[in-house]
């Protein structure tokens, strides 16, 4: 293995170092005090076999927005993913990888015009729609795209819920909107709906799944022949879920209601391929030790610790208030024999709103050490600003050794990736746009220096 760029690696796991062994080493490289995260790119190749095991009838169009950090994208394009854009600049970010158009789908239903303008003129021509005003706009703008309504149905219990905004009733609405279709000679390809992200009903999916099939037989009634079902994204991808039950629903939904092999079953899954794959690490830069005076005695105890840490909700804590996220902090050391305390955590910027944790017992912790936060890889980097000045956390890339072909019956296996140039994203402090360097066809080994 060779070290292309000294400066930009790709660390490679072997079987002594760990996600949280490369934490150690950078927290404890010199002057080290910035908040950053590791990315485990091995954790991403095994979400995708769970997926090609568990759901081997749909294939994944990730969804971009969840995070869209380039190593990301083209570890998916490498594995041979599709994908599911939101705007015209997540379009041209996926299509800068060399992917095909054709597994593009633009699943925003409300799109400003120049992004539909734009869509026509790179070809990516799977959009979906939930109105009727979509129609007329992609009648004017883009007549042969291929379009799929979006109905509702939503999960009973879901970490956000989408279908107060998109998704038109199937039952009331569906039919008068296909019909108005049909009256502009727009080309309508299939059904696709969202249960809401992090979706805790697996039953769900097979609702959603009927009131699909009973909108295909009324588009067959108009003379449509619909061949796509796009099953949306809302699967689990934190530590310890699991997409078994999930998957079970819909794989007997799509045996009921879909046996027909030519339908082509997608989805655009989000979190459930990069939550798990980031952990952030944030340092310890202040203290408040809040001290009150006990009723009884008169004494002054120290009641509560206030731990102010170099990341916050402006930053990729956003997942707290947009994202309904409930994040876990875990000190990276042990604390042997030291004394707990009811503790808050906060984050920089001088705003009050600006709080990670209200209320966590953590060891009598000192400035300068860190806190470690898991399942931090969904809706958090791409929402984040450098507000009050204060830096996006960098991404550390590592990968484990099985995922990076060293053998030609390495190179050879489905899930091995190429040794593809990889891209990596330097956030800015004070510059929300991502800076992009070209860096290595990989490698370093095992551990930093
Ligand atoms: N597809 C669409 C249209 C979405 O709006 C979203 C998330 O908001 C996703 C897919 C991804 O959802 P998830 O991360 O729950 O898989």
């Amino acid at each position: 293995m060779k070290i292309i760029n000294s400066e930009e690696r790709v660390h490679i796991l072997d079987s002594q170092s760990s996600v949280w062994s490369v934490i150690n080493n950078i927290a404890n490289t010199n002057n080290q005090e910035d908040a950053f995260y590791v990315c485990d790119i091995g954790d991403i190749v095994r979400k995708h076999k769970i997926w090609k095991a568990k759901l081997p009838r749909v294939e994944p169009h990730y969804a971009v927005k969840c995070n869209d950090n380039l190593t990301v994208l083209e570890v998916l394009t490498a594995l041979g993913t599709g994908f599911d854009c939101a705007s015209k600049g997540e379009i041209n970010k996926v299509l800068s990888l060399g992917v095909d158009p054709s597994n593009i789908i633009f699943a925003n239903p409300a799109k400003p015009a120049s992004h539909i303008r734009h869509a026509a003129t790179v070809g990516v021509s799977t959009m979906t729609f939930d109105n009727e005003t979509e129609l007329h706009k992609v009648k004017k703008l883009y007549p042969d795209a291929k379009m799929v309504i979006r109905i509702r149905c939503d999960a009973t219990d879901a970490q956000c819920q989408l279908g107060m905004k998109f998704g038109c009733n199937p039952v009331t609405e569906a039919p008068e909107l296909l019909r108005i279709a049909r009256s502009l000679e727009i080309n309508v390809v299939g059904v696709s709906f969202h249960v809401g992200s992090g979706c805790r009903e697996p039953q769900v999916f097979s609702r959603a799944i009927s009131a699909a099939r009973d909108v295909f037989e009324y588009a067959k009634t108009l003379g449509y022949q619909f061949n796509l079902l796009d099953i949306g994204g809302g699967y689990p991808g934190d530590r310890g879920t699991s997409i078994d039950q999930i998957a079970e629903v819909i794989n007997s939904a799509l045996d009921d209601y879909f046996p027909d092999p030519s339908i082509q079953i997608i989805a655009e899954p989000g979190r459930f391929y990069v939550s798990s794959a980031y952990t952030l690490a944030c340092n310890i830069h202040s203290i408040r030790n809040v001290i009150e005076t006990d009723p009884v005695t008169g004494n002054t105890v120290n009641t509560h610790r206030m731990y102010y840490i170099n990341d916050g909700v402006y930053g990729s804590f956003n997942c707290i208030l947009y994202d309904h996220q409930v994040v876990v902090p875990q000190p990276l050391k042990e604390y042997p024999g030291v004394k707990y305390y009811p503790s808050s955590i906060w984050g920089p910027t001088c705003d009050g709103l600006d709080q990670v944790i209200e209320n966590v017992v953590l060891p009598d912790m000192k400035i300068g050490d860190w806190l470690i936060f898991e399942d931090m890889g969904a809706y958090t980097l791409p929402v984040a600003s450098p507000f009050n000045g204060f830096p996006i956390p960098k991404v550390h890339i590592v990968a484990d050794e099985s995922i990076w072909p060293s053998t030609n019956e390495d190179i050879n296996s489905e899930y091995c990736l190429p040794s593809l140039p990889i891209r990596i994203e330097i956030p800015r402090c004070g510059n929300n746009t991502m800076i992009e360097e070209y860096v290595l066809d990989y490698v370093d080994i095992a551990h930093m220096e």
